[in-house]
């Protein structure tokens, strides 16, 4: 069998399409613009990029980005001072600080610090707690576009083994709780579980997270299983003296041979993040307006 590959890029610009309309009905039948805050503190090239991604990317979806740059060395109550502004500003719907932050800051408080209805990255203790509750909050973006990937493919996932590898708050975790949503039998795998390749062999739908590159072998696959490769490792390209490549936690070329479906790195669980912080300024900003939320682009 060789599998489908997912496209998470056209998906992707699919989720951004559905929030560009939303948008713009959202201004023309009621005069609201969704405002997406992102605060950089430093200047790590890594952060300075994916802050330039999202905003050239909220820009395009005719929302309103607002971008604050603060020294590395800001105190944590000049950086809480200006939270607490955008918490109180009503042009502003999500919030987000790009981590990581310098050593001096708790990147905790910082989460902690923002408004949970205005926690569109989904991270804070509020959120993950109404998610396993499984009441209505913000979801963590990437398990969130992993979930729409998973959508589209499957339409009843019901009564399916599901492994995530990985047990991250930003990650696994919630991918876990979102798949028990799904009705899924979970296993939440990790560094010390015992025959980590037996426990993905059961695995219809095997969602792999840990920054490992390679380390999921085409043996632990099922066959027909479908496969979300999160990991993302940069390494030397063999071919490209002085560039590097991406690889994902998954062995793609043999895997791809057992499996139903899979995703790619680069090109497939990576385009969703941003799609998703743009879904989830979008829902904050229709539940602060106490407007229905944008079908398909949340749980
Ligand atoms: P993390 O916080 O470092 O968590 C990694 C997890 O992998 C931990 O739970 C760890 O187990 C587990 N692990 C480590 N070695 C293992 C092994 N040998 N066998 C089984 N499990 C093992 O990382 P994260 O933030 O969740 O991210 C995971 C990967 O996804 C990274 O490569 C990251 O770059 C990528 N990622 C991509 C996106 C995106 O595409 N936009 C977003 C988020 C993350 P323990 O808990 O026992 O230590």
């Amino acid at each position: 069998m060789t599998a489908t590959v997912i496209d998470g890029k056209a998906f992707a610009e699919s989720v951004r399409e559905k929030v560009a309309g939303h948008v713009a009905r959202l201004k023309d039948a009621h005069g609201i613009t969704p405002g997406l805050a992102v605060v950089l503190v430093g200047e790590d090239p890594a952060s300075e990029v994916y802050v330039a991604a999202k905003h050239k990317q909220t820009v395009e979806v005719g929302m309103a980005s607002f971008e604050h740059k603060l020294p590395a060395d800001v105190s944590e109550a000049d950086l809480f001072a200006l939270i607490d502004r955008l918490n109180a500003d009503p042009a502003v719907h999500g919030i987000l600080c790009q981590f990581p932050v310098p050593d001096h800051l708790d990147e905790r408080a910082v989460v902690a610090r923002i408004d949970p209805a205005k926690d569109v990255d989904g991270l804070s203790v509020v959120n993950a707690g109404l998610l396993a509750s499984g009441e209505k909050g913000l979801v963590s973006c990437t398990p969130l576009g992993c979930l729409m990937l998973l959508r589209d493919r499957i339409a009843d996932m019901s009564g399916m083994e599901a492994v995530v590898v990985g047990r991250s708050n930003l990650f696994g975790k919630p991918m876990a709780q979102l798949l028990l949503q799904q009705n899924c039998t979970v296993t939440i795998a990790h560094s010390r579980t015992r025959d980590l390749a037996a426990v993905c062999q059961r695995a219809d739908i095997l969602v792999a997270a840990v920054g490992r590159a390679g380390m999921v072998k085409a043996e632990w696959v099922k066959p027909g299983a479908t496969v979300i490769d999160v990991g993302i490792t940069r390494v030397p390209h063999p071919d490209k003296p002085g560039k590097t490549q991406l690889l994902g936690d998954v062995d793609f070329a043999g895997a791809r041979e057992v499996a139903g479906a899979i995703t790619p790195v680069p090109g497939g669980v990576g385009p969703m993040t941003i799609a998703c912080l743009l879904a989830n300024t979008l829902t904050a900003c229709c539940r602060a307006h106490g407007l229905p939320e944008p079908e398909g682009l949340t749980v």
